[in-house]
C-alpha cells in the first residue's frame, strides 16, 4: 500500500509530491492529461507579496518561509525585462521558470473510497489521499459521495509563437473603454517557441488581438492559442476532507506562489493523520 496517493500533477500535486517524496514517504502521483489543465498554460509568474499577507486561516510564519526557501532554490528568474528599458528591474514579480515537474503515472480517477483503514481509488490503495486535480475536483468528490469544493473554471488564454527571446518581457496596456492596467508577459517556451499572455475571460478576444499586437512588435506572426481553467476560489483550499483526505486546490492567481506552502501544509495534516491513528491503535 502506498503512503500517499498524490491526484493531479498540475503545480501543487507536483510540488506536494516532491515535498512528500523529500520526506521519504512512498507516494505515487496520477495524472490524466487533460486538455485545459491550469498549469501547463499558465504565465509562470510568482508575486513576493502572495505570501507576505496570509491567503489562508491555517497561514503561519513557517508557510511564508517554505515559500521563501523553495523560490530561493534556483527555480525562479529574479529580473523581468520590460521592452522599453535594458536594463533588468525586479518588480515584486519573479518569474517561475523550470518548476520541478515530478514524475506521474497516466491515470485518471473517477471516484474514491474508503477501503481498510486507507483508501481505495480504482486500483490504487493508500494510506493517504491528496486531491489537487484543480478544476476537475469536485467531479471526483460528487461521485464519491463527498462534499464539493465549489470551485470555479476560470478560462485564461495564451499564444504560443516561433521564436525565441532573451528574457521575459512585460507590456502593461488597457483595453478601449477600460480603466484597468494590464499586464502581459512573453517568455521562452521551450523547443523555439515563445509564450504570450494573461488571462481575462471577459474580454478575450481583445486581449488576444493585443498579444497579437504585441507579437507584431517581436516581429513574430504566427500564433497558436492555448488556454487552461484557472481554479478559481476566494482562496485556496486545503483541508481535510474525510479522515485520510486532503483536498488542496484554487487560488485563482498565484497558485504557483502558494504551492510551496500547500506542500508544507498538506506534510503537517498528513503527520497529525498518521499520529491520531498511532495514538488510537
Ligand atoms: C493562461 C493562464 C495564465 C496563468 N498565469 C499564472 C501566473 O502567471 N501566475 C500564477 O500564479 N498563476 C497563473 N495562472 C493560474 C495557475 O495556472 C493556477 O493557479 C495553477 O496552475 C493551478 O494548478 P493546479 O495544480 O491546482 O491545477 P492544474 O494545473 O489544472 O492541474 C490539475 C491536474 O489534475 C489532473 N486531473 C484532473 N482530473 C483528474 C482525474 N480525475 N484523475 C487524474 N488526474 C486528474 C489534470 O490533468 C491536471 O494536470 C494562470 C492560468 C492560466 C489559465
Amino acid at each position: 500500500m502506498l503512503d500517499v496517493l498524490v491526484i493531479g500533477g498540475g503545480f501543487w500535486g507536483s510540488a506536494i509530491t516532491q515535498r512528500l517524496r523529500r520526506s521519504g514517504l512512498n507516494v505515487a502521483c496520477l495524472d490524466a492529461d487533460l486538455e485545459g489543465a491550469a498549469s501547463r498554460a499558465a504565465a509562470g509568474l510568482v508575486r513576493h507579496s502572495s505570501w507576505h499577507s496570509p491567503p489562508a486561516p491555517w497561514w503561519e510564519q513557517e508557510h511564508s518561509q517554505a515559500c521563501h526557501e523553495f523560490f530561493s532554490q534556483g527555480w525562479v528568474d529574479e529580473y523581468t525585462f520590460n521592452r522599453y528599458q535594458t536594463e533588468p528591474r525586479l518588480k515584486g514579480t519573479v518569474w517561475c521558470g523550470d518548476f520541478p515537474w515530478v514524475e506521474t503515472e497516466p491515470a485518471r480517477i473517477q471516484r474514491l473510497r474508503p477501503e481498510n483503514g486507507g483508501w481505495w481509488a480504482e486500483g490504487w490503495q493508500a494510506r493517504q489521499v491528496v486531491l489537487s486535480a484543480g478544476c476537475w475536483c469536485d467531479p471526483i468528490l460528487a461521485e464519491s459521495g463527498l462534499p464539493l469544493t465549489g470551485v470555479q473554471p476560470w478560462r485564461g488564454s495564451a499564444l504560443l509563437a516561433r521564436g525565441g527571446i532573451r528574457r521575459v518581457l512585460t507590456r502593461t496596456y488597457r483595453l478601449p473603454g477600460d480603466t484597468r492596467t494590464r499586464t502581459m508577459t512573453a517568455r521562452n517556451w521551450g523547443k523555439s517557441q515563445l509564450r504570450l499572455g494573461d488571462s481575462l475571460p471577459d474580454r478575450e478576444p481583445e486581449q488576444l488581438a493585443e498579444m497579437r499586437w504585441f507579437l507584431g512588435n517581436l516581429q513574430v506572426t504566427e500564433g497558436e492559442e492555448i488556454w487552461g481553467w484557472r481554479p478559481r476560489l476566494a482562496r485556496p483550499l486545503v483541508e481535510n476532507w474525510a479522515p485520510g483526505l486532503v483536498v488542496a486546490t484554487g487560488g485563482h492567481r498565484n497558485g504557483l506562489a502558494l504551492a510551496p506552502a500547500v506542500a508544507l501544509r498538506v506534510q503537517q495534516l498528513l503527520q497529525s493523520q498518521q499520529m491520531t491513528a498511532q495514538s488510537s491503535v
